[in-house]
C-alpha cells in the first residue's frame, strides 16, 4: 500500500518540488518529506539574475507555490535543515543534528553550488556570489548604491548580473579569461554576439584577462588582474557551479561528473534517484552521459523521477533547452554540443538587429539551434530539426524565406 510508504526528497529547489508536486498528481497517498537545507520554501532561481534583480518581479511571484500549498498537499517541508548521511543500508537520511527519516525511496535533488575563486582578498565586502535568494537581495542592493562593479566570468550568470547592474546605473567591467563569451556554452562566434551586446550596452568586456586577487582593506577597491587593475565597489564572480554529490558520493554511489542513474534517473541502488543539476543521465541521441545545469531540466527531471519512483516507465531523454534576457534581447536555445564538436555556425535573419537564428551544424545536421528575440515560432521547430537528425542544406537554413520546419 503506497499509505505506508515515505519518499523523502533531499533539495527542496525545483526538481525537488516538482517530483513532490508529480508525487501527488500521480496518486500518490503515502508520507512526502521534501527537505532543503535553504530557509526559504522552494523558489525559481532564474528571476534571481534577471526579473527580480532588475527590480521588476516582487518577491512573492519568484516561490513555486504559496506557502499553503504543501500543507494542503501534505507535503512535509523542512526547511533549513540539511540531510548530512544517506544510509542505503538502513533506508534512512540522517539530519545535521541526528534526526533520521526512513524512506522508501529517496531522490537526491541536491543542486549546485557556486565555483569560488581562491584568490587573495576573496573574503572582503563587496565580493558577491549568486546562487541563493539572500545573495539577489544583497546585489540588488548593492547596485541600487551604484558604482563600479566589476564581473569576473561572462558565463550566464555574469552576463545576466552585468546587464542588470548597467540598468541600475553602475559603471561595469566583465573580465573573462577565455576569448570570447559563452565559450562552452555557445562557442566563439555566437559568444562575440553576446560580448558585442554588452559593449553596446556601455559594458567595457575585457577577454583574455585573469583575476589575481581582489585588494582593499576589509572592503573591496580594485580587482587585480594579470594585465593590472580595476578599481572596484563591487564584484560578482560568475566562473560556473559544481554539482553537489557529497551525499551520493559518501554513500558509494558512482559520481563523476554527476550522480549517475539510468534513463529513468534511477542511481545504481534502485531505491535511490537523481534529478536536476546533480543527474548525470545516458542520452541516447549523443550516444553518452550528459549533465545539464538549466531550469527546463529540473522543471521535467523532477517530474520524470516521481514516476519512476513509482513503478512507472521512464525513459528521460530530453533535448537540453535554456533561455536567458538580458536586456532587451530574449533568447531561447536547445540542443547540445560538446566543446568543439560542431563545425559552423549558420546564421538567418538580422544579427545586427537582434532578431535572427542561428544553428550550429556538425556535418550537415543541426545539433543545436537558438533565437533570438523570434518569439512567433519560439524554439518548439529548432527542436524538432534537431530531434528528426535530417540533415540540411545550409543556404536554405540561412535562408528566413525558407520554413524551418
Ligand atoms: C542566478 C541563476 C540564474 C539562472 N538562470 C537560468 C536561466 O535563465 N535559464 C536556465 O535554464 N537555467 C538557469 N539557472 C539554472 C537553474 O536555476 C538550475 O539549473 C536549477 O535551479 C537546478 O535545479 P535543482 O533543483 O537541480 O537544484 P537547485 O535549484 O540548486 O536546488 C537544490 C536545493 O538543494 C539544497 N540542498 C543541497 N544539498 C542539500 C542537503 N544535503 N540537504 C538538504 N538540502 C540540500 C540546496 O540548498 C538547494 O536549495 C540559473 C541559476 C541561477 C543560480
Amino acid at each position: 500500500m503506497s499509505s505506508e510508504q515515505t519518499h523523502v526528497i533531499v533539495g527542496a529547489g525545483m526538481a525537488g518540488a516538482k517530483a513532490a508536486e508529480t508525487l501527488r498528481e500521480e496518486g500518490f497517498d503515502g508520507r512526502i518529506v521534501l527537505i532543503g537545507a535553504e530557509q526559504e520554501r522552494p523558489y525559481d532561481r532564474p528571476p534571481l539574475s534577471k526579473g527580480y534583480l532588475l527590480g521588476d518581479q516582487d518577491r512573492d511571484s519568484v516561490f513555486l507555490h504559496p506557502l499553503n500549498w504543501y500543507g494542503d498537499n501534505h507535503v512535509e517541508l523542512l526547511t533549513g535543515r540539511r540531510v548530512s548521511h544517506l544510509d542505503r543500508a538502513a533506508h534512512e537520511v540522517e539530519l545535521a543534528g541526528g534526526e533520521r527519516i526512513g524512506y522508501t525511496k529517496a531522490l537526491l535533488a541536491t543542486g549546485s553550488s557556486p565555483r569560488r575563486l581562491k584568490v587573495d582578498g576573496s573574503d572582503l565586502d563587496g565580493v558577491h556570489y549568486l546562487r541563493r535568494f539572500p545573495q539577489s537581495d544583497d546585489l540588488r542592493t548593492a547596485f541600487a548604491t551604484g558604482g563600479r562593479v566589476v564581473v569576473v566570468g561572462a558565463g550566464w550568470i555574469g552576463l545576466e548580473t552585468a546587464a542588470a547592474a548597467r540598468k541600475a546605473g553602475c559603471e561595469v567591467t566583465v573580465v573573462e579569461p577565455a576569448a570570447s563569451p559563452l565559450s562552452v556554452a555557445l562557442g566563439p562566434e555566437m559568444g562575440a554576439f553576446f560580448g558585442d551586446v554588452h559593449r553596446r550596452h556601455g559594458v567595457d568586456v575585457r577577454l583574455g584577462v585573469g583575476v589575481t586577487g581582489f585588494k582593499g582593506a576589509g572592503k573591496l577597491a580594485a580587482v587585480a588582474t594579470d594585465a593590472g587593475d580595476i578599481p572596484a565597489d563591487i564584484v560578482v564572480v560568475g566562473i560556473g557551479a559544481r554539482p553537489n554529490t557529497e551525499l551520493a558520493e559518501d554513500a558509494g554511489l558512482t559520481v563523476d561528473n554527476g550522480v549517475h542513474v539510468d534513463s529513468a534517473l534511477r542511481t545504481e541502488d534502485p531505491d535511490v534517484l537523481a534529478a536536476g543539476d546533480i543527474a548525470s543521465v545516458p542520452n541516447s541521441r549523443y550516444g553518452q552521459r550528459i549533465r545539464v545545469e538549466h531550469w527546463q531540466n529540473a522543471v521535467d527531471s523532477g517530474p520524470a523521477a516521481a514516476k519512476s519512483m513509482l513503478g512507472q516507465d521512464v525513459v528521460y531523454d530530453q533535448i537540453p533547452y535554456f533561455f536567458t534576457d538580458q536586456y532587451d534581447l530574449g533568447m531561447e536555445f536547445a540542443g547540445w554540443f560538446a566543446p568543439g564538436g560542431y563545425d559552423r555556425v549558420v546564421t538567418r535573419g538580422d544579427v545586427e538587429g537582434q532578431a535572427f537564428h542561428a544553428f550550429w551544424l556538425a556535418g550537415d545536421q543541426v545539433v543545436a539551434g537558438m533565437h533570438v528575440n523570434l518569439w512567433d515560432d519560439g524554439i518548439g521547430p529548432v527542436q524538432e530539426l534537431i530531434r528528426s537528425g535530417k540533415t540540411v542544406d545550409a543556404a536554405r537554413l540561412a535562408d528566413p524565406d525558407t520554413p524551418i520546419a
